[in-house]
């Protein structure tokens, strides 16, 4: 995506689950699980963070649920406790932070602060408002740089 971050992602396939639903509400639902790795590096080689994600896949509308219960513990959840760890929407505030940090990504500094921002509250989610975090830090942490040297060239 952008030389500066990259994201190693490592996916392990785990037990397949029941829940309820709270994409499509079926109840009693099976749902397949996994394991996500993220490893954040920078310049690929420096390791800067490791995420672990659980996601449970619905089979009735296929749709990706995070789920904060531990992997290793899936199975030994109850239908209603595993349920409550699920996680559907990405609210409209992460959808925003996302933007406004691809929108800011000419302001020096601020925009970085913006897109690790976004990065933070969209760590959990999958999908466009993630990727857009990694743009935005991206394109800023070039401008920076290039602004920096502008300024070391010029004084
Ligand atoms: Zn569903």
């Amino acid at each position: 995506m952008d030389v500066l971050i990259n994201s190693r992602i490592q996916k392990t396939p785990g037990p397949t689950v029941t829940i309820n639903c709270p994409a499509c509400n079926a109840k009693s639902a099976p749902a397949e699980s996994m394991h996500q790795v993220d490893q954040l590096e920078l310049f690929y080689l420096l390791p800067i963070m490791k995420l672990r994600n659980t996601f449970v896949t619905c089979h009735e509308c296929n749709k990706q649920l995070i789920c904060s219960a531990p992997f290793d513990e899936l199975d030994r959840l109850s239908v209603d406790d595993l349920s409550q760890h699920l996680v559907h929407h990405v609210s409209i505030i992460k959808k925003f932070l996302a933007l406004a940090s691809v929108l800011l990504c000419w302001a020096p500094f601020v925009g970085v602060l913006m897109g690790c921002i976004s990065l933070a509250v969209n760590w959990r989610t999958t999908g466009w408002p993630k990727t857009l975090s990694y743009v935005g830090i991206g394109a800023n942490v070039l401008l920076t740089a290039a602004l920096l040297i502008f300024i070391a060239l010029g004084g």
